[in-house]
């Protein structure tokens, strides 16, 4: 029987033979017409976890070892981001890399190779990552670490499930000594402003700004900048010091249905941004926040991809060098501002040094992420930018990307290097078949 399947940005929509094995030691691919691709939480924006065949990865949660010296954590691949912090916070521990939100599993986060607001400090999600167990192609289990299969390690690490299915990882976890993080706010008049205000404060460990990306002229790229550590038990305020690992709520609000096309447009758009800017106060302001609103905000809404109507959204991100990454970014956002299809979500970052290999994304650079919703006109625009980020001598984000072509794919990663790790008739899917033909 087919099913219905959709990832976040809910754009395409895929009629697919879903499994979901209840454990998987003995699982095997079953053989037949369609090749297969794993799928954990279904956060990748786009059609990265779609396929004719879908294997659900959800089952496997299981927690299998944790050593409190070392931090390390064995886990089976399904087992959520949420999960862990629900288990190991209480303990002293907590997610060494961690995306904007925290219904993800190990599994996809190691696929997209996952990074967060302390590339620049701690790397991607991969490098906290001791060893990895994968079902390849050829029906093996291949236990991979930087000293064994390094390759495979390599491909899987940012592979987008192409290289297999990851069974079982082994990672570690770092210390914290509470659930708090102590946050600086700075806002910044331009890109300028905001790009100078990174390199002031890059000993901080977590940095991230939101861009409005549709004002101009002087204003353009203006926006606010949030820095953080990990607050110490003598930082929080007397009354927190009493429950210092108090975990997050489950969400409580939640959008029931898909909005009318016509609520996100231009003027709405322009508005929130407007509002957002100028509600940060002027001045550099400190306080602690709790993890949950620190790391993901958005989470505390369930469904808020409903917001962009029934047709859906997709998530455009990029990555540009940092020679020349300063204007291109602004030709960037003017084409962006010029086109008013500006997006209300627009967060940008600094990545630290990255050694270039296969699929990986991140690289050190620029790198901004927006969000449009699906429409002809987006997609022009989007090709546009494409084609800007591709002489720049950036990529895009695969674990977004919904629309990018073979060709442009081809400029930004080196293909015939990942090829040799794929085999289509098993593993394949639906960027896979738009991007590698
Ligand atoms: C609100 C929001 C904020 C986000 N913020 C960030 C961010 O700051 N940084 C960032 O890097 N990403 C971010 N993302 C993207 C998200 O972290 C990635 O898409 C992640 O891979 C999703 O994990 P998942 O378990 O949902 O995987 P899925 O979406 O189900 O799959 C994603 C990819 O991983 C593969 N995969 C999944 N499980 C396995 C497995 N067991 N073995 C092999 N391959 C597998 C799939 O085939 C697919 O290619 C964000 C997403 C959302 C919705």
């Amino acid at each position: 029987m087919k099913t219905e399947v959709t990832n976040w940005g809910k754009y395409p929509i895929k009629k697919a033979e879903l499994i979901a094995p209840s454990s998987p030691s003995g699982f095997i691919i079953p053989s037949g017409s369609h090749p297969f691709i794993a799928r954990g939480m279904g956060r990748c924006y786009g059609d990265s976890a779609l396929s004719e065949g879908i294997v659900s990865t959800l089952n496997w949660n299981k927690l299998l070892h944790f050593s409190p010296e070392s931090g390390l954590l064995i886990c089976e691949s399904g087992v959520t981001f949420e999960d862990i912090i629900r288990v190991f916070l209480p303990k002293g521990f907590f997610l060494p890399v961690t995306p904007g939100t925290k219904f993800i599993t190990v599994g996809g986060a190691i696929a997209s190779d996952i990074h967060g607001k302390n590339h620049h400090s701690e790397g991607t999600f991969s490098k906290h990552v001791e060893w990895l167990e994968i079902l390849t192609p050829q029906g093996n289990r291949a236990r991979c670490s930087r000293s064994e299969n390094a390759e495979l390690f390599n491909a899987t690490c940012g592979g987008m499930g192409l290289t297999g299915i990851i069974t079982q990882v082994a990672f570690r976890l770092k210390k914290v000594e509470t659930a708090y993080i102590r946050q600086k706010t700075v806002k910044a008049k331009n890109l300028d402003h905001l790009l100078d205000l990174f390199e002031e404060n890059k000993d901080y460990t977590y940095s991230v700004s939101w861009a409005d990306c549709l004002s101009k002229g002087n204003k353009l790229g203006r926006g606010i900048l949030y820095l953080g550590e990990h607050a110490s038990l003598l930082e929080l305020p007397e009354k927190l010091r009493r429950h210092p690992f108090k975990i997050h709520n489950p969400g409580k609000l939640s959008v029931p249905f898909d909005f009318p096309s016509f609520a996100l447009n231009p003027l709405t758009v322009k508005a929130f941004n407007f509002l957002y800017y100028h509600k940060a106060p002027g001045r550099p302001f400190e306080n602690v926040v709790h993890y949950d609103p620190y790391f993901y905000p958005l989470d505390a809404i369930l469904h808020w991809n409903r917001i962009y109507g029934k047709r859906g959204f997709t998530q455009y991100q990029f990555v540009i060098p940092m020679e020349g990454g300063r204007e291109g970014m602004k030709k960037i956002l003017g084409e962006i501002a010029d086109s008013g299809q500006g997006s209300f979500l627009a967060v940008l970052k600094v990545f630290g040094k990255e050694e270039a290999r296969h699929l990986l994304f991140p690289s050190e650079g620029y790198t901004l992420a927006l969000d449009f919703p699906v429409s002809e006109k987006v997609f022009r625009l989007l090709d546009r930018l494409d084609a800007m980020v591709t002489d720049l001598g950036g990529k895009i984000y695969l674990t977004k990307d919904v629309r990018l072509k073979s060709e442009t794919f081809r400029n930004m990663y080196p293909v015939d290097e990942f090829k040799p790790f794929m085999d289509t008739r098993v593993f394949a899917s639906e960027q896979s078949e738009r991007l590698f033909t």
